[in-house]
Order: C-alpha cells, then structure tokens, then sequence
C-alpha cells in the first residue's frame, strides 16, 4: 500500500468514526426501545393468518376512505392466498390511487453523482471491497454536462440524485451539486429547459446537515432501511461501517423533520428479508412518522434487489421476491398507506411496469443511466463496473410517456409542490382529503403543454394531445371555477411561457 492510500484510507477512517451521534438516535426512543417492534410484527401475521372474506372487504372499504391500517388489517391484507379476492384488492388499490392521485404519473430520472463508498452492503455494487468498480465523483462542470442532456434533450424536470457515503460526497458535495444542478438552463425548442426539484438519494445525516439541505432547498430526502429486520441488517451491514448501525439509519428521519425537511421517503430493498415483515415494518415507520411528527411518508419505495457485477450476494438471496409476490406487497403497501407517494423504478423490467403502475403506484423513471457521468457520455453505461446494479426498462421518456398516454395516464412534470410551501403536514392534508388533486391536475396539464412542445416525438405528441383535450375538458365540467385561469396559464405556455403554476 503506497503512502497516499494510507493516509486516504485514515481519513476515511476518522471521517466514518464522526458519523454517528448517539444523542441523535437515543432521544428519539420510546423508554429506550426503537418503534420497529418485530414480535408484534410477527403476532400479527400469525393471528391473521386466514383472514375471512368478509374482514378483508370491510378493511378494503376502509382504505378506500384514505385511512391508514392497522398492523393486525395489514396483517390479513397479506395473507389473502385467494385469486378472486386478490383482484378485489387489486382492484380497490388502483381505486384508492385513483382517488388520490387521479391518472396522473409523475416522472423523473435518477442521477448518480459519486460511487466512492466507505460502506461495504453485501447487495450492493459500490461497496468499498468491490474493487471492480471504479470510483469517481463528478465534478461542477461534469455535472452540468450531465443536466444539459437530462433537461436539455429530454426534458426531466425533476431528478432523484444519488450518492455513496464518503468524505468526498458529503453535505457540502451534495449542497453544491444540488445547486450547481438548479443553475443549469438549457435552450429548448420553445422555451427553456431546467431541473425543477432535485429529490436526494444518500446516507443519513445529522440535524445540522440537514437542515443545511433544508436550507438550499431539496425536494424528498431519501432513505431505504434496506430491511428492517434488525439480524438480518446487522449481518448484510458489516458493523465495522457506519451503515452497520441500524437505529442510525432507523431514526434519519426523524432528524430529517426535525431539520425541517419536512417531505420523506422511506423504502426498502426487497430480496433481503421476508417480504411480509419488511411490509408491515414500513407501515410501523409510516405511523411511528404520522405520530410524532402529524406527517407520513412522502413516498414509498419497493426496489427488489438487482444483480450486480462483482456482487455474488445478489445471486443467492435466500428471500426471493416472484413476481406474484411483488404484485401482492405493492397492492398491500398501497392499501395500507393510502396517502402516501409510491416510486416504481427502472429496476423492473418494462411489462413488469406496466402491471405495477396499475395497481396505483404514482412515479416512475424512464430514460435512466445509472453509471457515473453516463448521460453525457454513453460509453459509461455500458461498462458495468461502474454501475450500482444492472437496469430492467432502458427505454427513453419519450416512449415511456407514450405508453402512458396510450394507457389514458397523464404524465405530470410539475414541480410546484414544494415551491409553494405545499410539503409535509400541508400536502398530507391535502392528499387525504383529496384537495389537493386540483392543484396538481390542472399543472400536470400545464407542463405536459411545455413538455410536448419541447421534447416531444411526433408520435408522442399526437398521443399526448388526446390527452390534454380530455383533462380540459374534465376540468371545464367539474372544477369551473378554475377553468378561465386554466385557459389562461395554457395559452400563455403555448406560446412559449415557461414554468407557470398553481
Ligand atoms: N449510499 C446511500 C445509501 O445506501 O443509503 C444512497 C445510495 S444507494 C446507491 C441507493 C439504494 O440503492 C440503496 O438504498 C439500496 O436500496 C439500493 N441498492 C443497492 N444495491 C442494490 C441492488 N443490487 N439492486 C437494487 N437496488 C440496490
Ligand atoms: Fe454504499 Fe449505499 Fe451501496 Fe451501501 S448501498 S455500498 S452505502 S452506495
């Protein structure tokens, strides 16, 4: 080992040794105990086990009343082994998106800005003793090259950035890229093209870091437990690292609201664990948050774990997750969390996605690259050691968007959320009550507008404008008096405007 990898290997050392601050976890306890409580978890997937007709309908009737469950309903939710009564629940989780969500979809791309990692997760690509995988952090202009293609040629306005956990991505990395990311414009065919909301994918972080992302303005900070069963964390996370500690990780979140960052999105990788618990786990960090805090999870994420080069642990899972039993633990997470924002990622493969996005999840990404640097430049992509994992669905935004509106979705790139101050406990209310679908359909018309005339295909487009005519028309008959200022935003963005909302 040569003298500069030593002293970078001490630095690292130190730099991991400071991560964790124990008084940011233990006030957060309940007497000392975390909220997961695995013994309950289990009792109740026990004492349910063959739910009745019945019970499952009258649990389905209260979902569709935008209610969270209970952990015994959600128990018999995921229980159900019957095919008819399956597709009623199928069915009654599309509704619940429906009423919540309308057929809107929201679209977005993952940007992956660093792969160093002091982190060594058995599952993942980037862990530190993978030493196929070649490390690189991009840099301002590096990064602007990545966002001139993601917002100048496809049209993204709205991204998940991600980075490994390391002295050379930390807060200060991530807070400039994210406003190095919010300065880059790009000339479009009519108007101009810009990242709107950056959403972040990274480690935990303290209070004071987050409140300085707070600060700079992110959209969704984002954070999977991986698995909450806390053996199986413990061995996937070996405990010399930091991601070895579990409740560090478990309680991010609640620093995150503390630190004002009000809209959060829990997950987990599926693959490790049983899928059941990993279930009814998110559903007690989901209450555990709306308790505390009067405010759930802005979204909810369910990647199932990918291959990976280099990576032998992806290969032998001893928890598989089938396609039947993806399908049963996206409706059952739909169902339990009516409210919440559900995140269905290129990780599947393209019929996969089609069958998912029609049991009510809400966004997705198209056109994704998840090499280091690998929208500016392609030939990234294909090498495969410089990938986290390998992608399900390549296809572009512009024939994702297609599908959708052959399907009667509109896609939605409004970004107005946030920037109106309509986050946390706001959107939550709103989401509930079903206000704030208003808002949100009359800008998913406005920047569909802006992204049909920017971006694009002919074949698209004439897809897409059905569409628009539809939504307009919906909204002439049951939102009238919202329908001059609509006409007007619209005309005003067809001549070129860009970026007005509600
Ligand atoms: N380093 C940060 C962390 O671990 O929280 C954030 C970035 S990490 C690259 C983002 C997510 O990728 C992880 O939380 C994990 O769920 C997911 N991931 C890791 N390896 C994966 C694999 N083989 N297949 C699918 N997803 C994977
Ligand atoms: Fe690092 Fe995140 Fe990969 Fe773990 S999952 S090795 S923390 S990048």
């Amino acid at each position: 080992m040569n003298t500069t990898h030593t002293i970078e290997s001490n630095k690292e050392k130190s730099w991991s040794k400071r991560r964790i601050i124990p008084q940011e976890i233990s006030k957060y306890l309940n007497n000392g105990r975390c909220f997961i409580d695995a013994d309950r978890i289990e009792d109740a997937l026990k004492k349910n086990n063959a739910p009745e007709e019945s019970r499952v309908r009258e649990i389905l009737q209260k979902s569709l009343t935008i209610e969270t469950l209970s952990l015994s309903e959600t128990a018999c939710l995921l229980n159900v082994e019957n095919e008819d009564l399956i597709a009623e629940m199928e069915q009654t989780a599309a509704e619940v998106k429906r009423r919540v969500y309308d057929n809107r979809i929201v679209t977005f791309a993952p940007l992956y800005l660093s792969n160093y990692c002091v982190n060594d997760c058995l599952y993942c690509g980037f862990r530190r003793s993978n030493t196929n995988s070649k490390r690189r952090a991009l840099n301002p202009d590096e990064i602007e090259r990545e966002v001139q293609v993601l917002a100048g040629q496809i049209g993204h306005k709205r991204l998940i950035v991600v980075y490994g956990e390391h002295p050379k991505s930390d807060v200060n990395y991530i807070a400039s890229s994210i406003q190095t990311i919010a300065n880059v414009q790009v000339k479009t065919k009519h108007g101009t093209g810009q990242i709107r909301r950056c959403n972040i994918n990274a480690a935990p972080m303290s209070v004071e870091e987050l409140k300085l992302l707070h600060q700079i303005g992110i959209g969704t900070f984002q954070v999977f437990q991986e698995t909450y069963h806390r053996d199986t964390y413990e061995a996937l996370h070996p405990q010399n690292t930091v991601k070895g500690n579990y409740l560090w990780r478990l309680y991010c979140m609640h620093r995150a609201m503390e630190a004002g960052c009000d809209d959060v999105g829990i997950g987990v990788l599926f693959g490790l664990y049983d899928w059941k618990f990993e279930v009814m786990a998110l559903l007690q960090h989901a209450v555990e948050l709306e308790d505390k805090f009067g405010i759930g999870p802005h979204t909810i994420s369910f990647p199932r774990m990918e291959p990976a080069d280099n990576t032998p642990y992806t290969q032998n899972t001893r928890h598989p997750v089938s396609d039947r039993a993806f399908r049963r633990l996206v409706t059952a997470i739909r169902l339990a969390v009516p409210y919440t924002g559900m995140i269905l990622t290129a990780r599947e493969n393209a019929e996969m996605r089609r069958q998912m996005l029609s049991l009510g999840c809400t966004q997705t990404d198209a056109s994704s690259r998840i090499g280091i640097g690998a929208y500016a430049d392609a030939t990234e992509e294909q090498q495969g050691d410089k990938q986290q994992f390998i992608l399900g669905d390549i296809r572009s935004l512009d024939a994702v968007v297609r599908e959708l509106a052959e399907s009667g979705y509109i896609t939605s790139f409004c970004t107005a959320g946030y920037r109106c101050g309509r986050t946390g406990k706001k959107i939550m209310d709103l989401l509930r009550t079903g206000c704030e679908g208003h808002f949100c359909k009359l800008n998913a018309i406005i920047t569909f507008r802006e992204w049909l005339d920017d971006f694009a295909s002919e074949q698209t487009k004439q897809v897409g404008e059905k569409v628009i005519e539809k939504e307009i028309a919906e909204v002439k008959e049951k939102l009238p008096s919202m329908y001059p200022q609509l006409m007007n935003f619209y005309q005003q963005t067809k001549t070129g405007k860009r970026d007005i909302y509600f």
